[in-house]
């Protein structure tokens, strides 16, 4: 069994401000704190792939690429990696937080997941960016634990495994089902604040569940039916007016876009095309 890992970080045990996870070269918060801060919780987040690697590897994995999926995805420490893992690091791929998904991978593994946007109580909730309000499929609000999902259903992958804060776990099984087993590394207290657990004893939790999560049932992958619409709530009117130059896309309200999609390839393009057009500067 070849297994992805996606490994974002606000979901990393330790892990509640944006201090943690933003390099000093790109924070927005404070720089020295941030060269100290984000230096600790990549080695954790590193840990914690190298954590659920193991467990999969026990269960029979035979081949693990991990996809680095948080911010310019150049996060991971690459010499603190398991070696029997191959890393795909760097910004601007096709497949966005799933590269790697079509090289016949057979089941997802999230690591470091965060709640969608909008979540009460989810430490550093979002979805894809800071503007992004809502993401819908046919009416069906999700995260981007959704939006990934729906990218490797494309490919024949299913998701059988997500560690991060209880939020994430419980949004990712509610939308993609039991399938995918659960490892819980800390709880929300605010949006900014979480209980966590020691970061040894989230290893032993994501290894452990890794191991069932591999040796139960192969997740089965989220297929976006042809036709599908999807809906984009942006913070700003304007997001939407420039959204609207894409070909396809319409606004169906103040600030909501839509376009309709036939697969999760076609999906994934339209999507990370959008978000590019929406984050463009507003000229307010
Ligand atoms: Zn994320």
């Amino acid at each position: 069994m070849k297994i992805l890992i996606s490994a974002d970080m606000e979901g990393t045990c330790g892990v509640s401000s944006w201090v943690h996870v933003q390099a000093p070269e790109v924070t927005s918060a404070n720089q020295a704190a941030s060269t100290v801060e984000y230096g600790r919780f990549r080695k954790q987040m590193t840990e914690e792939v190298n954590a659920a690697a193991r467990g999969a590897f026990k269960a029979g994995a035979t081949e693990i690429i991990v996809n680095d999926s948080h911010d310019f995805q150049r996060n991971i420490v690459i010499e603190q990696l398991d070696q029997r893992l191959t890393y795909i690091s760097g910004a601007d791929k096709r497949l966005g937080m799933m590269q790697g998904v079509d090289l016949g991978v057979d089941a997802v593994i999230y690591t470091g997941y965060h709640a969608q946007a909008g979540t009460v109580g989810g430490p550093l909730a979002h979805t894809w960016n800071t503007w992004v309000h809502d993401v819908r499929f046919n009416g069906v609000s999700t995260g981007e634990f959704g939006v990934n999902a729906a990218i490797a259903g494309h490919f024949g992958a299913g998701v059988i495994m997500v560690t991060g804060d209880d939020q994430a776990v419980q949004q990712t099984q509610d939308f993609l089902g039991d399938q995918v087993t659960g490892a819980v590394v800390k709880w929300g207290v605010s949006s900014s604040s979480a209980r966590h657990m020691h970061p040894e004893k989230a290893l032993a939790l994501i290894e452990s569940a890794a191991e069932r999560a591999v040796s139960g049932a192969h997740g089965v992958p989220y297929v976006l039916q042809p036709g599908t619409e999807i809906q984009i709530d942006a913070d700003h009117q304007a997001r939407i007016d420039q959204m609207r130059l894409v070909p396809g896309v319409t606004r169906v309200g103040n600030r909501t876009a839509s376009f309709t999609v036939n697969d999760g390839l076609e999906f994934s393009d339209m999507f990370r095309l959008v978000m590019k057009v929406g984050g463009l500067a507003l000229n307010t």
